[in-house]
């Protein structure tokens, strides 16, 4: 797949210091996404045949109705559910058993298929993401000074970058790349691992009265560096 270079929202995302970029990159394309399902895409025939076709997970359902575009919702599962009606029902029709369940299972022809159509166009504008940032981290200097300096990646999306990393730069870069990475994952790795002690054993009675500091948002910090941003406050807050 090939993507565009873009590298305005990398900066952007960079200067407002988040814990993860991507994932500050991630809840500004959530927004437009879940903005533009509800909007006047809800009326045009491709958006509509997509939808029809692969609907919504629970959590982006629940972005949506959160919104409380009502009519705009029920008007995308009116047309879902008769796509759905027709799948129900092949479901519910037997057919002689040619190959167990198990195996089905393990080749994962029907359990691994997305059936969210924003987590697919989402995770379509994060490679594109990282495929800039990779980009920009190659040709400016002045942006690996500051990716030295950054708070690093949430693990889910530092798997991401470094898949890619390996897949379109060249040894020597890709050398220099990493190095970079390290330092700054480990910095951020070694600080999160340690509030989380400080936080832990707060519990104990011998410590009653500490002062918890920087690491009263020491589970937040843990969770979000484990699965990417979930809890606490949210990135977008220092963004304007
Ligand atoms: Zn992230
Ligand atoms: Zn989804």
């Amino acid at each position: 797949m090939k993507y565009q270079i873009d590298t305005v929202p990398i900066w952007d995302a960079y200067l407002a210091e988040p814990f993860c970029p991507l994932c500050l990159l991630l809840l500004q394309e959530e927004e437009r996404v879940i903005d533009r399902s509800l909007g006047a895409s809800v009326m045009e025939p491709d958006e509509r045949i997509q939808v029809n076709e692969m609907g919504f997970c629970s959590y982006h359902q629940q972005l949506l109705y959160a919104k409380q575009n009502r009519l705009g919702q029920a008007l995308m599962m009116q047309s879902h559910l008769i796509e759905e009606e027709k799948k129900m029902n092949n479901l519910l029709s037997a057919s002689p058993v040619k190959r167990s369940f198990f195996a089905r299972k393990e080749t994962g022809t029907v359990e691994n298929k997305k059936t969210c159509i924003s987590c697919s166009r989402l995770e379509h504008k994060i490679n594109q993401h990282i495929y800039s940032l990779l980009n920009l981290w190659q040709k400016d200097k002045a942006f690996q000074e500051a990716f030295l300096k950054s708070n690093g990646f949430c693990l889910p999306h530092l798997r991401l970058i470094c898949a890619m990393a390996k897949e379109t730069m060249s040894a020597g870069k890709q050398a220099d790349f990493f190095d970079a990475l390290k330092i700054v994952q480990n910095n951020k790795m070694q600080t999160v691992r340690e509030k989380l002690d400080v936080f832990i054993n707060s519990f104990d009675w011998r410590n009653a009265g500490k002062p918890l500091n920087d690491a009263r948002t020491a589970l937040e910090d843990a969770v979000n560096m484990a699965s990417g941003f979930s809890v606490g406050e949210s990135p977008l807050k220092n963004v304007k």
